[in-house]
């Protein structure tokens, strides 16, 4: 691509953060190195400046010469991504059928997609000499605002702050801060922050001596078997993670970079420790909960290669590495490894597509694997590893059913699980009350005219929220007061059914003197809020826990003897084609929490439904019987991983504009299909209004991967030209994990 004719000006193919599936044609500017691929350059695009990222380098374009603009300036010297990562992006782009600047978009951090420079500068502020005379406790009779910025910067020191986490820590400093200008008893300067240090981790510490199993699992794991992936299979406690440390450590004694995929960050901090404190390294952290420079700072530790040990959440599969070794997926299965808007991928399927980019091992390791993983071992794709025990000598969880229509609940409880809750407290077990509703109730029903409280936005309920006073969709955010009387007849209302809440309410009054702690997304929204909970748990603090999913994932309490899961039944009659495999994932990863060390656990599991097909096979069987049953019945009925989906969703403010751009697709679809493709649709979403819009989708199914993504490229040109899409908000979501 470097040796361009110099005869001819060459074209930059620059990628733009816009919704359009092409690639802009920009010359370089008229002095100066040529930017090469990988490079941001800011361009005029139609009114607005915009920066853009040079994907490659052409000898002319398909616009006419005085049509075609020079970019304006050039943002990078050298590129900031390196071939291998343009690779991914264009995987990404055209696997995902999604504009390639939006892809683009997605990879980098917000401070690069703006344009800022790798090494930006931040704003800082310090207490000045005449700050630190001051009488702070006299300034705070007159101006409390001000002492305690004041203090706050002494605090600091004479380094400063950042003004980012000033702003975290008193978010309206700005406001006082003019008057301690003036004064001269604050200043503000631009430093650079501090960059990555590796070193921060403590000494390495030496882990267990590996069991048989997990001695055979390594091995495999070292071996050179040529396959697509690892999929290691253990059970909850089984040791996954200590033989995930042996091929990191392998890999970076060879002087290589691993990269590890996390579902949550703020759910694992104890396997960022664990890490840190086995491996002796700091790892470079890539997550949500990160302000932007300190996204930035790690982002650029993995891509110098300062960083060995890059651990993230789903988008840090983009991240570029001076030298990949290694790629772990923690918890394949988790959902969260699925953007479930705008770019939908899968960052769990992109690093397996990148570890083949790069000749590198994938492992990916869960207790549950989802089916499309064991297919692909079953075909011989991939090569499955199991572990089959816990390690260390813990038990395996027993399951009971508790039948509740013949034991009646109260309050969601029913007289078996309270009696199971107080023998285990008794016992100083913990125990850990799951349900996967938070709030304290999903209903609002008058008890009179039977109005039902409902979302005047979506075809949803309102969820109580007695703590706060507050009715809540839990779908749009819209929020109203909770008031005693019905808002259609004015007679009393009540709460019908439990959330996280109310089971707090109810244990606390029935096991009194007994700590209770909720965890669950209402209670963990400050920052560090649930790390701190986490710890309290984790030390025994709490004795009764309750909580959602959130609760369910991969923590380890050691006192936790019984798992009590409240409303099984979600799952029983679901009407997606996943229901069975998620609901066995979900209970199966929960139940897992229990009995880790040396108490035995024990598992009840409320259901209404006791003879169900699915409770004798999970209980028998486990979750390997469920999976096998469940892949058996996807073959028969065609469902995948033995057939591929794509589906197209829109959303208008009115019905007929949703489907009728969904018509356009359909008629498409079905002059292109072959005899492999079925079209489903347009049909409304399961949940037909959300937020106001009108929601409708059209389903592609096909056994022929290739033909499937040539329609999908088509359609995506004509329905992003197609009149009718300009009244609609619309996607297409490829493997979606979703069916609504
Ligand atoms: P998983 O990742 O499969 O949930 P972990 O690696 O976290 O399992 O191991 C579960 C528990 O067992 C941890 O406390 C861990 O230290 C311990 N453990 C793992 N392997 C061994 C072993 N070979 N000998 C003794 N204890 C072990
Ligand atoms: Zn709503």
């Amino acid at each position: 691509m470097s040796d361009i004719p110099n005869s001819q000006t060459p074209v930059l193919k620059v990628a733009v953060n816009v919704p359009l599936s092409r690639e802009f044609d920009y010359l370089p500017p008229a002095d100066g190195p040529l930017p090469a691929p990988g490079c941001r350059v800011e361009i005029q695009f139609g009114p607005r400046r915009q920066v853009g990222l040079v994907l490659g380098h052409a000898g002319g374009s398909d616009l006419a010469p005085g049509k075609i603009r020079r970019c304006t300036a050039v943002l990078d010297s050298s590129p900031l991504l390196s071939d291998e990562a343009l690779r991914l992006i264009r995987f990404t782009s055209d696997y995902y059928h999604h504009p390639i600047g939006e892809v683009v978009a997605a990879a980098l951090p917000a401070l690069l997609r703006q344009g800022k420079p790798l090494h930006p500068s931040v704003e800082m502020l310090a207490i000045s000499d005449t700050g630190e005379a001051v009488d702070i406790e006299t300034l705070a009779k007159r101006a409390p605002r001000q002492a305690e910025l004041l203090e706050t910067l002494l605090d600091a020191g004479g380094d400063g702050l950042e003004a980012d986490e000033l702003t975290e820590q008193l978010p309206h400093w700005r406001r006082v801060a003019k008057a301690l200008f003036e004064k001269g008893l604050i200043t503000r300067f631009d430093a650079r922050p501090a960059d990555f240090d590796e070193t921060l981790a403590p000494a390495a510490t030496p882990g267990p001596t590996l069991n048989k199993d997990q001695v055979a699992a390594l091995k495999t794991l070292r071996g050179d078997k040529d396959v697509g992936a690892f999929l290691l299979e253990g059970v909850t406690g089984s040791g996954k993670t200590e033989v995930y440390l042996r091929r990191m450590q392998d890999v970076i004694d060879l002087g290589q970079q691993v990269l590890v995929l996390v579902p949550e960050i703020g759910l694992t901090p104890q396997l960022v420790s664990r890490l840190r404190k086995r491996l002796g390294i700091e790892p470079a952290l890539l997550h949500s909960g990160l302000s932007d420079i300190e996204r930035l700072t790690a982002w650029r530790a993995a891509r110098s290669g300062a960083a060995r040990l890059v651990v993230g959440t789903r988008s840090a599969i983009f991240t570029p590495l001076k030298n990949p070794g290694l790629i772990i997926v923690d918890e394949e299965h988790d959902h969260s490894f699925k953007q479930q808007e705008g770019l939908r991928y899968s960052a769990r399927d992109l690093a397996i597509v990148r570890a083949k980019h790069l000749d590198i091992s994938v492992v990916l390791g869960t207790a549950t694997p989802t089916l499309e993983m064991l297919h692909h071992c079953r075909s011989g794709a991939y090569e499955l590893v199991r572990l089959p025990t816990r390690a260390g000598g813990a038990r395996p969880p027993t399951l009971h059913l508790v039948d509740t229509v013949r034991s009646p609940l109260t309050d969601g409880i029913s007289e078996p699980l309270a009696a199971a809750i107080k023998r285990h407290l008794n016992a100083d077990g913990q125990v850990l009350i799951f349900l996967n509703r938070r709030g304290f109730a999903p209903t609002l029903i008058c008890s009179s005219c039977g109005h039902i409280a409902g979302c005047e936005r979506c075809d949803s309920r309102l969820t109580v929220h007695a703590r706060s006073r507050q009715l809540r969709c839990h779908h749009c955010g819209f929020t109203r007061p909770l008031t005693p009387n019905c808002s259609e007849c004015g007679e009393t209302v009540k709460p019908l059914g439990e959330g996280t809440e109310r089971l707090e309410e109810a244990l606390c009054e029935r096991f009194p003197g007994r700590t209770v702690m909720r965890i669950d997304s209402d209670t963990t929204q400050r920052k560090g809020a649930m790390i701190d909970a986490l710890d309290q748990a984790r030390a025994g603090e709490a004795e009764i826990l309750i909580g959602t999913q959130m609760l369910s994932k991969g923590h380890h309490f050691p006192d936790l003897s019984l798992v009590g899961i409240v409303n099984a039944d979600q799952g029983l009659f679901g009407t997606d084609f996943r229901s069975g495999e998620r609901m066995a994932q979900s209970i199966v990863q929960v139940a897992g929490r229990a009995g880790r060390e040396k108490r035995a656990g024990e598992v009840l599991i409320q259901t209404a439904f006791p003879e169900h097909v699915f409770w004798s096979t999970l209980i028998n069987g486990g979750y390997e019987q469920v999976a096998d049953e469940a892949l058996a019945e996807r073959e028969a009925t065609r469902w995948p991983p033995f057939t591929r989906l794509a589906l197209i969703r829109s959303a208008a403010h009115q019905r007929e504009d949703a489907i009728r751009f969904l018509e356009v697709a359909q008629r498409s679809a079905q002059e292109f299909c072959g005899d492999n493709l079925r079209v489903l649709g347009p049909v409304d979403a399961p949940m037909a209004r959300k937020a106001g819009r009108h929601r409708a989708q059209l389903l592609l199914q096909s056994s022929d991967r290739r033909g499937l993504h040539a329609l999908l490229r088509e359609l995506r040109q004509l329905l992003e030209q197609a009149p009718a899409a300009r009244k609609v908000r619309w996607s297409i979501d490829v493997d979606p994990i979703e069916l609504f």
